[in-house]
Formats: structure tokens, sequence, C-alpha cells
């Protein structure tokens, strides 16, 4: 593979720098042979591995010598890219944004260092696991739940720091962080809300701390590396219970949507249903090349014979409710009622009680199936995600899904989207699959990445999350006052950060020196 070197490092310097991170974590967590590049390159990337090379990788085992290679990295000028397991697939992976930028790879970093069952919470360090958490919580019979994403193969602080969500009512990951350690890109330690007390009692418990409050401020940023993290967890609920329907039509997600909207609202429905094509159940459990050759878009006789012979309808619909059996049981029946205001089918339900397998509970159980559908088009599969957020609306969603499966249909890729219900907004994830070898559809998804964000931003919707090559394009679309947010997180970096090490170019925010980099 083609090696990158940080920009205006030479390649004595930078072997100096790397002599020196050995110094700290010891030689065998250098790893900077072509085959650990390798490794950290974007997986899934469409066509454009080559934007995004780590020069080199360093993995600590603890946050002082987290510390200790920032300061090494501040001296030889050498841009660390911090990844808690790199599992952000779709996203970029591993990757770091700007080529030549060492993966600071925190993924050694594992241990849980609290769970409080009476007050629902944990700390933990960063490279511990969806897993690692849930089988912890189930060795120690702790009744807490997690919330997990669909792929749930990374890691519970990268996805947290993404703003990646779960679908139990604690969904909203970021929104359950409570206080924080971070080293900052200078090399000094800090901890955030209650937590900058040296013996505070309520690190995990109480979120503001004293003045301003400065966690968001570490999510999805280049301000700091999160050695800790404080995260809520669920109470297990005395019951759940699940109402399934699939809807036949496309346009049937508007008025679910506006049934479902002020239902989540007013609490009667506390999770966030994800509200998905059922191409993605079909990609599960199949291959394109069994059901259509052609190259373009799958037509859509095509697809509804093949929702036929599954017994799909053109979306699923999944909603659960947890807590005590009487709440459930009295919320279900506003939902069915509401539901029958616009469909003549039932819902199957689905019941789970306390002591019940926790697989079919609706707690967060970890799986990683859904990788499954990257193999949809064969070969070497890969996906890229384009999520913008809207109001949850049927007005929004509708337009939203029109103009885009129209795009998908020009451009000639299969339409495969969800619309996660939160209380007052949907995130509208749209994946693309690929064959990563297939150098034309590749091409075709990367230009349709660029329309989809660039007919996004004209509705005046953003994305809440992207994938590294569009970082610049998405942050230029916050275009308010001259991009007012974008001059404001640039004098943030430039008072915490004045050697420019820490992710440069992440969410479009590039420290002074490397400003011209700018798309
Ligand atoms: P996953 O949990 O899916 O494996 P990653 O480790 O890939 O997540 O992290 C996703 C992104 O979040 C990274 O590319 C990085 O930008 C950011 N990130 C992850 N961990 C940290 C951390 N400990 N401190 C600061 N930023 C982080």
């Amino acid at each position: 593979m083609a090696s990158a070197l940080p920009p205006n490092v030479s390649e004595k310097t930078f072997q100096k720098a790397l002599d020196a991170f050995s110094g700290v974590v010891g030689k065998q967590w250098v790893l900077a042979t072509d085959e650990d590049r390798t490794t950290y390159m974007d997986i899934y990337a469409a066509g454009d591995a080559d934007q995004h090379l780590p020069s080199a990788a360093v993995g600590p085992q603890s946050a002082e010598e987290v510390q200790a290679v920032v300061r090494i990295a501040n001296e030889y000028k050498i841009p660390l890219w911090p990844i808690s397991r790199g599992k952000n697939l779709g996203y970029g992976a591993a990757a770091p944004c700007m080529s030549g930028t060492v993966v600071l790879d925190l993924g050694r970093m594992k241990r849980i260092l609290d769970v409080n069952e009476r007050f629902g919470y944990c700390l933990i360090e960063p490279g511990v696991g969806f897993y690692d958490l849930f089988n912890y919580l189930q060795e120690h019979k702790i009744p807490l739940w997690m919330s997990v994403p669909a792929n749930a193969w990374g890691s519970v602080a990268g996805n947290a720091l993404e703003r990646g969500y779960g679908y139990t009512p604690y969904g909203e990951n970021t929104r359950n962080i409570c206080g924080m350690e971070v080293v900052l890109p200078t090399g000094e330690f800090v901890r955030t809300g209650t937590g900058a007390m040296a013996n505070s009692q309520c690190w995990q418990l109480f979120k503001y701390g004293y003045g301003p409050s400065w966690d968001q401020m570490f999510v999805q940023s280049n301000f700091g590396i999160v050695t800790k993290l404080g995260m809520w967890l669920m109470p297990e609920p005395e019951a759940t219970l699940g109402l399934n329907m699939q809807l036949p039509e496309p346009d049937d997600v508007g008025w679910a949507i506006d049934v479902l909207q002020p239902l989540r609202l007013n609490g009667v429905l506390e999770q966030n249903p994800s509200i998905g094509n059922s191409i993605r159940s079909v990609a599960s459990r199949s291959q394109r090349s069994e059901w259509y050759q052609g190259d373009g878009a799958m037509p859509d006789d095509v697809l509804r014979g093949l929702l036929k012979k599954f017994n799909l309808g053109w979306w699923g619909v999944n909603l659960r409710l947890y807590g005590y059996d009487e709440v459930n049981e009295a919320h279900a029946k506003i939902i069915q009622a509401a539901f029958a205001k616009h469909t003549k089918q039932e819902f199957e339900v689905v019941k789970w009680h306390r002591g019940d397998p926790i697989e079919n509970s609706g707690a967060g159980v970890p799986s990683t199936s859904v990788l499954q559908a990257v193999n949809w088009r064969g070969g070497r599969g890969g996906h890229v995600g384009f999520s913008p957020v809207l109001p949850a609306s049927s007005e929004h969603v509708l337009k939203q899904f029109h103009s885009t499966r129209k795009r998908y249909e020009e451009i000639g890729v299969d339409y495969f989207g969800s619309f996660t219900l939160f209380d007052r907004y949907v995130t509208n994830v749209n994946m693309m699959i690929y064959d990563r070898d297939n150098a034309a559809l590749t091409a075709r998804v990367r230009a349709l990445f660029k329309a989809l964000v660039t007919d996004a931003a004209k509705e005046g919707y953003s994305e809440y999350r992207t994938h590294l090559s569009y970082m610049d394009e998405v942050a230029l679309s916050f275009d308010f006052n001259n991009h007012a947010l974008l001059r404001l997180n640039e004098a943030v970096k430039d008072a915490l950060d004045p050697n420019g090490i820490l992710a440069p170019g992440k969410q479009g925010i590039w420290p002074r020196a490397l400003r011209k980099a700018r798309a």
C-alpha cells in the first residue's frame, strides 16, 4: 500500500517520534508495517480508502500512556486520530480523516471501572465493547440494560461519542453520557461535570457540574481524547411488549410517523422505533444476484415479487413498550387504536417478562447479524450511510423519501433506507451497499452521496453523522452567518490544540496550519 507521512514531517522525524512512542507503550504496540497500516484503513471504503491513509498506529494501555503519547506528538508535530475500537463501519471505520495521521488505538484500555446498580450507571474505559459490557452485566446478574446499535461490534464509548443510537428508552446514547475524563490536545488531564472535584460523590449522577458543562464538547469533535466515560444504564423493566407490523405501500411510512410521533412525545412510546424498508431483511437473507442481474437500481416489480416471496411489506415497523405489565397493556391499546384509523391489519404481539430469555426482551442485546446485508451485491461488500435529520412529520419524511429514492434510481443504486423516530425528529439512514471491487458501482455511490448531501442542505436538513470523505461538505452546509459555527469551532480548536495534532479535519474542523486542506 502507499505509505503516507504526516504533512511537513520528514521520514527521519517520523521515525524518531515512533521510537519515542515505543519508549512509552513498548515496541510491540507501535504498529507501522504495511500490514499494520492496512488493518487501520477504512475496510468498507467506496473506492476512496487512499484518501485516508494511516501512517502508523499506537496502542497505549492507560490514560497516563495516552498523556505521554500526546506530549510526544506535540513535540514532533505528529497528528493523532483516537479510536476506541475502530468499528465505525460505513463512516470510515478505524481510518483517520487526513492521510499521514497516526491512529491512537485505545482498544487495550478496556476496564469496566464501576457499575452501580442502584443508580443505574457504569464508568468505563474507551475500549470496552458492547459485548464486553453485556457479558459483564449478565455474568454478575446486574439488572441493568444497555442501549445497543444495530451493529454492536464497536465500543460503548466510540458509539456514544459519535452520537450513535440504540432502540430502548435509553436509545440516544450520547444523552446517557454523564462525566468524562479527557486528555486535552496539550496533554493536560481534565474531568468534566462534578468529576472536576477530586473527591466528587456525584460524577456519574449529576451531569452539569458547576459553570459551563463540557461533556458534549468532546462528542463528534477533535478537542480531546476521552479516557474514561460515565454512561447511564436502564433498570431492567418488569415486562416488555412488542408490536410488529408490515406496511404494504411505500407511502405508508408517512402516516406511521404522524401516528407515532405524538405518542413518542407524550411518553406512551418511550423507545426509538426504526421503520426500515424491507430490502434490509431480504439482503440479510440472500444475495441480489439470486433475484436480479441488472446493473442499475432494482426495479419496483422485481422488489415487489421478492417482498411477496418473503411475506414482507414495503416497510417493517417494530415497536416495543417497556415497564409494568398493566401500563404496557394500556399503552398497547392506545397504539393499536391509533393505527386502526389507517389500517385493518393487526399487530403481531410479542410479550416478555422478567426471567424469560433476554434475547426476546427488547433489551440491548449485542448482535452483528445486520452486517450480513453488505454481501447483497456479492464480492467484497461494503456500505456507506447518508444520515440526515428531519422533523418527525409525514410532510418532511415523504418529501425526503421520494427525493432520495429518485436519486438512487437515477444514479443506479438499490434504495435501502430507514427512518428512526425520536421525540421530535427522525434520523433517515440511507445505506448504499456495494462490492468494493466494482469500480463503476463505487463511483456511482460516491456521486449519489454528494448529490444527497446537496439536496438535503437545500431543504435545510443536516446530517447527524457522516463518513470521513464528506466531513468538510457537511460542515460547510452549516452556513448561518458566514459559517459562524465553524469559525467558533476553529477558534476553540486553535486555543486547545495550538500544534494542531488532534484529529485534523474531524467534523470539518482543521487546525490553523492545515486549514487550506479544506475542500
Ligand atoms: P466504535 O466504537 O464503533 O469502534 P470508533 O472507535 O471507530 O467507534 O470511534 C468512532 C469515532 O469516534 C472515531 O473515529 C473518533 O473520531 C471518535 N472517538 C472514538 N473514541 C474516542 C475517544 N476515546 N476520544 C475521542 N474521540 C473518540
